[in-house]
């Protein structure tokens, strides 16, 4: 996955455009920056290669979570359904703004579980928010259903998943809107960054503004520009933004060396007896980021793990065990643990999370191993650590 592993002349050319203009802001400046303009020149590029209308570019992906649910008017009692399995900038997206994270149980997909979302809308639900973790989505078609029956917004976190793809649709471009980060371990970085895509142009509106003061960035003087609205500073940097320029353009490059040794590593594993690999809905298209299989149990789960580390197999994760992926380890959330007063009516409103039974989740989550796929390796490499990693298995199942 990491985009790091992989820095070149690219990078280091559009980052010395920057600092030979000493103009590291996206907006403003117009005089100095020798029409430099990298944040935008981001934003046209992704929104080509996502296959939307608009992208909007800011400053991390938890931002991005942030501005898209702001944009779409998300705010204080609305309820937000995200799933069990994810990251923790799922849920600090939605209690930032005062809305309300509904955990849901994940099924074989590792993703949403569509009729546990059914289960769980409420009046106050206004959004799905999958996640697709780990390189592969959740069967949205069947999302997209609920999200239609019952009016709600379907918000694609695409953070772990960009460059995969839905019957044809890029990962992030399917629901009212989608999110990646470009943190310094996703498949392309900025060093710190983040982008939400849409083809709603109201939404698109909102975010620009909300993401930079409330600003309307009408005219070019910046100290005339109205507030229609509050916002906040997500911006990107123009340095960090011209990161993104440059692996962007690579992004293709990168998913096809994903591919290939994913491929190395899944052909040797499928000839072990005993495993099983995650569901991809049909239609659906990975990123190739991670290979997710299933154990027959837990503790054979938790023995692979070890086994391959003793091998010298680095990379394979237990997300059961997991302190920042997996409801389990959450104690900040399941027990309210906040550093100013939650307000009274996120206290009611939030579900009981010490007594909750994700009972579904555990029995996917616990047999699950998931191993990052590397840009860097060899083929040979990859061949190296195949063969360890059958082997330790075998020897387990
Ligand atoms: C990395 C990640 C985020 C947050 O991105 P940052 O840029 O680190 O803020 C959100 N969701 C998922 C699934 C992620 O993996």
């Amino acid at each position: 996955m990491p985009g790091f592993e992989l820095f070149g002349e690219k990078e280091k050319n559009e980052v010395q455009n920057v600092l030979d203009t000493g103009v590291l802001m996206r907006y403003g400046f117009d005089g100095m920056r020798q029409d430099q303009w990298k944040a935008k020149e981001l934003e046209s590029a992704l929104a080509e290669r996502m296959k939307s209308k608009y992208a909007h570019v800011v400053s991390s992906g938890t931002a991005a979570l942030t501005v898209a649910l702001a944009s779409a008017g998300v705010g204080a009692g609305d309820e937000v359904i995200i799933p069990t399995f994810t990251f923790v900038a799922s849920f600090e997206a939605v209690l930032v703004l005062g809305a309300i994270p509904i955990l849901v149980d994940i099924d074989d997909t590792l993703t949403l579980a569509p009729e546990s979302v059914e289960k769980a809308i409420t009046k106050k639900t206004k959004v799905v928010m999958p996640v697709h973790m780990c390189g592969s989505m959740a069967d949205l078609d069947a999302l997209k259903s609920i999200c239609d029956k019952h009016g709600l917004l379907l918000l694609e976190d695409a953070c772990q998943a960009i460059g995969g793809s839905y019957k044809g649709k890029p990962l992030g471009s399917y629901g009212d809107l989608g999110c990646f980060s470009f943190d310094y371990v996703k498949t392309i970085t900025c060093g710190e960054g983040g982008a939400l895509i849409t083809n709603n142009a109201s939404y698109y509106k909102n975010a620009d503004h909300y993401s930079d003061h409330g600003h309307d960035h009408i005219g070019n003087d910046r100290g005339a520009e109205s507030h229609p609205f509050l916002g906040y500073n997500y911006r990107i940097s123009e340095l960090n933004a011209a990161m993104g320029v440059a692996q962007l353009s690579r992004l293709d490059e990168f998913i096809d060396l994903q591919q290939r040794n994913y491929s190395i590593l899944r052909n040797t594993l499928d000839q072990v007896k005993g495993i099983s690999f995650r569901t991809v809905p049909e239609g659906g298209i990975e990123n190739y980021s991670f290979l997710s299989f299933f154990l027959p149990d837990g503790e054979k789960a938790k023995a692979a793990q070890k086994g391959f580390s003793e091998a010298g197999v680095d990379g394979c994760f237990y997300w059961y065990d997991n302190n920042w992926h997996y409801y389990r380890k959450w104690e900040h959330l399941i027990h309210r643990k906040s550093l100013g007063n939650m307000t009274q009516e996120v206290k009611d409103q939030l579900p009981d999370y010490t007594q909750s039974d994700f009972s579904k989740s555990d029995q996917w989550i616990r047999r699950n191993i998931s191993c990052l796929i590397k840009l860097s390796w060899s083929e040979d490499e990859v061949r190296e650590r195949a063969t360890k990693m059958a082997a330790v298995l075998r020897n387990l199942l």
